[in-house]
């Protein structure tokens, strides 16, 4: 560090950061009744630390095997994992993770789901207590601190979900299909509200889904994948200025970059389409 400073300011500023996570030449194979299923094919991509990177392909094309990984939950087959510079082998608090379904604790308040990864970690209840009610205010859901989760929408239990996955203060969020479950209106909102909080956490972000306004509308790059074995066909980086919304999906810049992903994605769907009637 001495030595850089030591060059001049601008060669600091140029230096190449770590990325947060580096996939390279990742293939997962699972074995089932009827043979292996290679689920990743040869996938590699980087993700730069504070970016928002959107991985979008159809079901079954490998997105929550590759997420998994990431996070610790499934093994490489073949490739390598780094987070920030370190193999991954099992799940860790600097990464968060968030799924589909909210799998809050149904016996324990809103405050209390959150607070429980920070008291996990050895935080005293009054600190963990602290970190709770400012997530709960950050996700707009300050009058449901003492709520139980059955009590609530599937959106606001899905914000709690986002909190809890956050109380541990992850430098890298990954996101499965978060907002799957929830009807559009809520999840147009829960995209603003994922936004808006994205500006203040800073954190590296993969988030996983099928819908492609979706991804355009979150990141500040979209891998797209193929039909499985999931392989990434293109990267498509959204220069959409920032602070963002969901109403950014009537710019004309939008429309363009969604035209591209389109077309990439019926090619493939053509291509996989084909294949599967010659066989
Ligand atoms: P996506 O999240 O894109 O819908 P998945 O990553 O869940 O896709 O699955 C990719 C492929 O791997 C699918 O063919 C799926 O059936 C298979 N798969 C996923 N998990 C397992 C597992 N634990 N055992 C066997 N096959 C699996
Ligand atoms: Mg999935």
């Amino acid at each position: 560090m001495k030595l850089a400073l030591a060059s001049s300011s601008a060669s600091v500023e140029e230096a190449p950061k770590q990325p947060a996570i580096q996939v390279s030449n990742l293939s997962i194979v699972f074995d089932t009744n009827r043979g292996q299923n290679i689920a990743v094919d040869r996938v590699s991509f980087d993700v730069a630390p504070g970016e928002f990177v959107c991985i979008v392909g159809p079901s079954g094309c490998g997105k929550s095997t590759v997420l998994n990984t990431i996070a610790g939950l499934e093994v490489p087959f073949e490739g390598d994992i780094l987070v920030e510079g370190a193999p991954v082998y099992s799940p860790r608090p600097e990464v968060g993770m968030v799924f589909q379904q909210p799998h809050l604790f149904p016996w324990k308040s809103v405050r209390k789901n959150i607070a429980h990864g920070p008291r996990m970690l050895g935080k005293s209840r009054a600190e963990a207590k602290a970190i709770a009610d400012n997530l709960i205010a950050m996700v707009g859901l300050t009058r449901f601190a003492d709520a139980y989760p059955n009590t609530l929408s599937g959106g606001m239990q899905q914000r709690v979900a986002i909190a809890r996955a956050l109380a541990n203060q992850p430098r890298v969020l990954l996101m499965d299909e978060p907002f799957g479950a929830l009807d559009a209106q809520t999840r147009a909102v829960m995209q603003d509200n994922l936004l808006a909080l994205r500006d203040r956490i800073k954190a590296t972000i993969v988030f996983v889904t099928h819908d492609i306004d979706e991804a355009i509308v979150l990141a500040d790059r979209v891998l797209i994948m193929s039909a499985g074995p999931g392989r990434i066909l293109r990267e498509v980086a959204v220069k959409l200025p920032r602070p963002r919304s969901s109403s950014v999906m009537l710019e004309p810049a939008y429309l363009a970059l969604k035209k591209d992903c389109l077309d990439v994605i019926r090619a493939e769907g053509l291509r996989a389409f084909n294949q599967s009637d010659a066989s």
